[in-house]
């Protein structure tokens, strides 16, 4: 049988943690024949929730789950994790500035970075949740130098989905007929979901719309569904962002011809090497690559410059804060 594959999910006691840690163990984020071994990493006071947590785990008997750990030592944590899956983050409060938040981040992600270089296993994978997620995972990566930089990932995948949902509710169409989606640059409200290189039915999206709905619908409903399902719900999308970081493990290990993902740039489409920003990926022999010779009008062109910005002044703020 298959050694079981150690997976590392912080802030596992939270929302999020809650409705991925069964689906990890039922199998859905690696594949239905691999075994995995879990642990949950938590701040102190969050360790008794995680452990209820990990109780109910172990009621599913899950064929699947070889072992759940529970523990507040990061080292501990991520010793021969494979995969990490960094979902605990200090939340933006109210009146917060955004060098505070950055450090409050810096605080978490500097020290997790530097436990995954030393503990995790030689094919860590890491992806980032928590926000701010791209610059959150630009800090672990900088404190991991022993692991290959474009290990460290952030999610764009729930923006990617909110756009096929979006897209295929505008055309009347099923989301799987929709291809070559793409979210460019920060997960936050400046992001850009693109549909002048989308597909619907073997035809570029964006001439299936009309422009006004383009820009003034789509993209702002995309970029800001997180808020309206607070609105709705009373309670942040906790399923919905669980269900992205599994479809993002799961192509990054088994592979896809398009999606998006934010990965550390390599200087294309002008966006500066080393930031943390969405692109359309393919993965290929367990490594995302940046789909390359699209040509960018002057309208994406603008929105992509305007996010990648934002990711340029995070950075700087990281930078002058110490935290990298
Ligand atoms: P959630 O599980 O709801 O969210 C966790 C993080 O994911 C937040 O930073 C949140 O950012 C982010 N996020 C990314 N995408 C989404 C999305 N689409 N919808 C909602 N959130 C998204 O938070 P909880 O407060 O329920 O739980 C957080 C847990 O993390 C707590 O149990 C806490 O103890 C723990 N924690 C653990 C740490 C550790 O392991 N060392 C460190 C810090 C906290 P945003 O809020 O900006 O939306």
């Amino acid at each position: 049988a298959q050694t079981p594959v150690k997976v590392t999910v912080t802030g596992a006691a939270g929302q999020i943690g809650y409705a991925l840690l069964f689906r990890i163990a039922s199998g859905q984020l690696l594949g239905a024949d691999v075994p995995v071994k879990l642990s949950l990493l938590e701040i102190p006071q969050a360790v008794k929730a995680a452990e209820g947590t990990a109780m109910e785990l172990d009621d599913c008997a899950f064929p699947l789950l070889s072992g759940i750990e529970v523990t507040d030592d990061a080292n501990k944590a991520f010793d021969g994790a494979s995969v990490a899956l960094l979902v605990g983050a200090r939340p933006r409060t109210a009146g917060m500035e955004r060098g505070d938040l950055l450090q409050a981040n810096g605080g978490i992600f500097g020290p997790q970075g530097k436990a995954i270089n030393d503990n995790a296993a030689d094919d860590i994978r890491v992806l980032v949740v928590g926000n701010p997620a791209n610059t959150n995972s630009l800090i672990a990566q900088q404190h991991a130098p022993d692991v290959p930089a474009e290990r460290f990932t952030a999610m764009t995948r729930l923006d990617h989905n909110r756009a096929l949902s979006q897209l295929a509710a505008k055309l009347q169409v099923p989301v799987a007929e929709i291809k070559k989606m793409t979210i460019w640059g920060n997960h936050s409200a400046t992001q850009y979901p693109d549909l002048f290189h989308a597909e619907v039915g073997g035809k570029i999206a964006a001439e299936q719309v009309d422009e006004a709905w383009l820009r003034d619908t789509f993209i702002p409903t995309v970029a800001k569904r997180g808020a309206a399902i607070i609105e709705a719900r009373g309670a942040s999308s906790a399923a919905s962002a669980a269900n992205a970081a599994i479809d993002h493990v799961f192509d990054w290990v088994n592979g896809t011809e398009w999606t998006s993902a934010a990965i550390p740039s390599d200087g294309s489409y002008g966006v500066p090497e080393g930031l943390i920003s969405s692109f359309p990926v393919a993965s290929r022999d367990g490594k995302w690559e940046i789909i390359q010779g699209l040509e960018i009008d002057a309208f994406s062109r603008e929105r992509i410059d305007a996010s990648v910005r934002e990711l340029e002044e995070e950075r700087a703020a990281v930078r002058e804060l110490g935290l990298i």
